[in-house]
């Protein structure tokens, strides 16, 4: 797909989805982003915002996050699921900021992928939110309609987000338009194009989806 076809893709989500391109978890941190993230795995963000006001009360930083005890901690995050090896990253995450990296959370990508829970998506995402870095977060929402869509035949997060990175470069003066972009598919595959069952016939998408032209 070229880039000019795109930047259309992109209009038209803007246009359907007008605050769709922002991140919907709540924080005040780079940390607090980090550790709703984390949470956010295999849970809905709405969820995750009514956890974490109780969760950042009692641990606000990493510091205290760091010195948590592990069953108050999973007592706290029970509803978002997956709570205890959610915990333990979230601990461990919060002991490796305060140990390796002076108690702030990494300003780049190849020291936060080295935290635990931290994959590339959660890496991204805080290079994007809380740095204002070019960012390109690439979650099972994006990846599913990126297919559909038929931008590249990249069907894995690294294939993607390499070819996205080709479409918008970081030193593309509209290079923050990646994280949008990632938002507003995202947005997308909650609301029209959900997994396997998609609202094609009210898609704002259909003139420029493969998988739709194809039908
Ligand atoms: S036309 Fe259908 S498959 Fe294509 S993006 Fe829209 S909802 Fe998804």
């Amino acid at each position: 797909m070229e880039r000019t076809e795109l930047d259309k893709i992109i209009a038209l989500l803007r246009a359907r989805y007008p605050d769709g391109d922002k991140c919907s978890l709540g924080f005040n941190s780079a940390f607090q982003l980090l550790v709703s993230t984390i949470l956010s795995a295999q849970c809905t963000d709405v969820r995750v915002n009514k956890v974490t006001p109780a969760l950042f009360a009692r641990f606000p930083d990493a510091a205290s996050m760091a010195a948590s005890d592990i069953d108050e901690l999973e007592s706290l995050i029970k509803s978002c699921g997956l709570y205890h090896s959610k915990a333990v990253n979230i601990r461990n995450c919060a002991r490796m900021i305060v140990d390796d990296f002076g108690g702030e959370v990494p300003d780049n990508l190849n020291d936060l992928v080295k935290l635990p829970g931290t994959g590339r998506k959660t890496a991204n995402l805080v290079m994007g939110e809380w740095y204002k870095e070019p960012a390109y977060v690439i979650d099972t929402h994006v990846k599913r309609i990126w297919h559909l869509l038929g931008i590249s035949d990249s069907t894995t997060p690294e294939t993607i987000e390499r070819d996205l990175r080709a479409l918008i470069p970081p030193d593309d003066p509209s290079a923050a338009d990646a994280l949008a972009l990632s938002h507003l598919l995202i947005t997308h595959g909650r609301s029209t194009c959900v997994a396997g069952r998609p609202d094609c016939d009210n898609c704002c998408l259909k003139e420029h989806c493969a998988h739709y032209i194809a039908l």
